[in-house]
């Protein structure tokens, strides 16, 4: 009896690893899809920037609150950007190095990008975070 429990939990065992793994990649695809979405928003603001630009310029329009909207609008879509970056990241396992933006597996102290330390960057984060 003892042994068919133990057979069992194993197999429960095995069985929520594989769900577990699986919950994982559902999650980052759903998060890459996402932060592909965001790209493609990014490159469209961007070209409404490019083109409100123009206009003011060329043909004398005012468009400094459309400008000024615009700007706004990327930096959120880049703040929204980076926290998918770090959700991903978190799924994975990884840290991000705070000086390249680089995606490191979190077995790595330095990072292989621009050798800088990555413990020591998260630990400084980390201060500035509870300060
Ligand atoms: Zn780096």
């Amino acid at each position: 009896m003892g042994l068919f429990d133990g057979v069992i939990s194993k197999a429960k065992d095995v069985a929520k690893m594989a769900t577990n793994k699986t919950e994982e990649v559902v999650g980052v695809s759903k998060l890459k899809l996402k932060s592909m979405n965001i790209n493609s928003q990014i490159k469209k603001t961007f070209e409404e920037l490019g083109s409100a630009v123009y206009s003011m310029n060329k043909k004398n329009r005012n468009n400094g609150d459309i400008v000024k909207k615009l700007l706004i609008d990327v930096d959120k879509l880049f703040v929204e950007q980076k926290d998918i970056i770090q959700q991903i990241s978190n799924i994975k396992h990884e840290k991000i190095c705070n000086s390249c933006g680089t995606s490191i597996s979190s077995d790595y102290a330095y990072c292989y990008n621009c050798g800088d330390n990555i413990e020591k960057n998260n630990i400084k984060n980390y201060t500035t975070l509870s300060e």
